[in-house]
């Protein structure tokens, strides 16, 4: 299956019982929207899954009209309404989103206390300039 973002390849990449798409290329991943949530619920998958630097995951963040890899259908883009900043890209038809390289991790973490986030953020690039 193709990337929707850089044409790159999705491969299929398990951790546990959680399966995604991940591109080769960019490394956005392309997943079933209820697996959102078995990453959250599983202690470091995001860490397996989620292996693009956030620079690479900001540059393709700008590609937004895309369509479904799988359905052909263009994909809307919606809101995270906790963290506005994150945008994904999500199919009408299959339900599936298309996260970029860092948006997954950065979606976990906005779940736990802001006293964890402080201490996460050492070990975490962070763009002045989108700050
Ligand atoms: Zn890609
Ligand atoms: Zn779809």
């Amino acid at each position: 299956m193709q990337c929707p973002k850089c044409k790159g390849d999705l491969e299929t990449k398990e951790h546990q019982h959680i399966r995604v798409q991940r591109c080769n290329k960019c490394y956005g991943l392309f997943l079933e929207a209820h697996m959102l949530n078995e990453t959250f619920a599983e202690w470091m998958a995001e860490s397996f899954l989620d292996v693009g630097a956030i620079s690479l995951g900001k540059k393709y963040d700008k590609i937004d009209d895309i369509s479904c890899p799988i359905c052909e259908v263009a994909m809307d883009k919606i809101e995270d309404p906790v963290q506005t900043h994150i945008w994904m890209e999500s199919c009408p038809k299959c339900n599936r989103v298309f996260l970029d390289a860092g948006e997954l991790t950065d979606l976990k973490y906005e779940t736990f206390s802001d006293k964890l986030k402080n201490l996460l953020k050492g070990r975490r690039k962070r763009d002045k300039a989108g700050a």
